[in-house]
């Protein structure tokens, strides 16, 4: 028997209206689908006519509900990924069930649409010729110190992912290490109501930083970037 498909689905970051039409006809098409909290993907789906089976795939489960899935695609069945927001496998689950498709030969296709890191360097003004995404800069200032050495003279835009909570310390890490004159963006909110595009040397951004609300990608200019 045939196996079926896993299908790798970006969905929105904020704004339902970035749900691509190749995206509902995929999901609608799927029998079971791997979402990272299925309460979050059910209002997703709302009004597109989803009537997968919805199973939850996520950073605590993910190791044992791969071979799950795996069943379920060596069944016949077609199965996508998601997340919560975004491209799934960036800063998300997902990869270790590509990989194990890859493994034994079962098809994978990618469903692209938002990525939070692309279109915030989209509208950052900032070099896009070369960049590096780095992720979660970490909880502990030491291992951030130590991720911003590595890279602070690294000719490219560095691409980061920041929650509220750390964006004030973050920024504040960046000015001690690659000084307060380095280049930034700050893309706050991203395809919702109030998004925000900031873009200056991180000293003066550091004294305008919007409310501590919501999520965040962090760009640093490469080091001899100026406005
Ligand atoms: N897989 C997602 C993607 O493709 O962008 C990223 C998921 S990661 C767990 C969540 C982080 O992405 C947030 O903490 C924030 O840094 C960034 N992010 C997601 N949505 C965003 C948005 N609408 N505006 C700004 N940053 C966002």
């Amino acid at each position: 028997m045939a196996t079926g498909t896993l299908f790798v689905i970006a969905t929105p970051i904020g704004n339902l209206n970035d749900l691509s039409p190749r995206v509902a006809e995929t999901l609608r098409y799927c029998t079971t689908i791997a979402c990272e909290d299925t309460r979050v993907s059910k209002k997703v789906f709302q009004n597109i006519g989803v009537t997968a089976h919805l199973i939850a795939y996520h950073d605590l489960n993910e190791t044992t509900q791969v071979a799950n899935l795996v069943q379920k695609l060596r069944d016949g069945k077609n199965l996508a990924v998601v997340c919560d927001a975004g491209t799934p496998t960036i800063s998300d689950p997902g990869f270790r069930i590509v990989r194990e498709c890859q493994k034994i030969h079962i098809p994978v296709v990618p469903i692209p649409g938002p990525n939070a890191a692309i279109t915030a360097l989209s509208a950052s003004g900032l070099p896009t010729n070369r960049f590096l995404f780095l992720g979660f800069p970490g909880h502990k200032q030491h291992a951030r110190l130590q991720l911003l050495e590595e890279f602070r003279h690294f000719e490219a835009t560095l691409i980061f992912y920041e929650s509220c909570y750390r964006i004030e310390a973050f920024l504040q890490d960046i000015a001690h290490v690659m000084g307060p004159q380095r280049v930034i963006s700050i893309a706050k909110e991203l395809t919702k109501l109030h998004e925000t595009i900031l873009t200056g040397t991180v000293g003066d951004l550091l004294s305008q930083l919007p409310p501590c609300k919501g999520e965040f990608v962090v760009l640093t200019a490469p080091p001899e970037f100026v406005l």
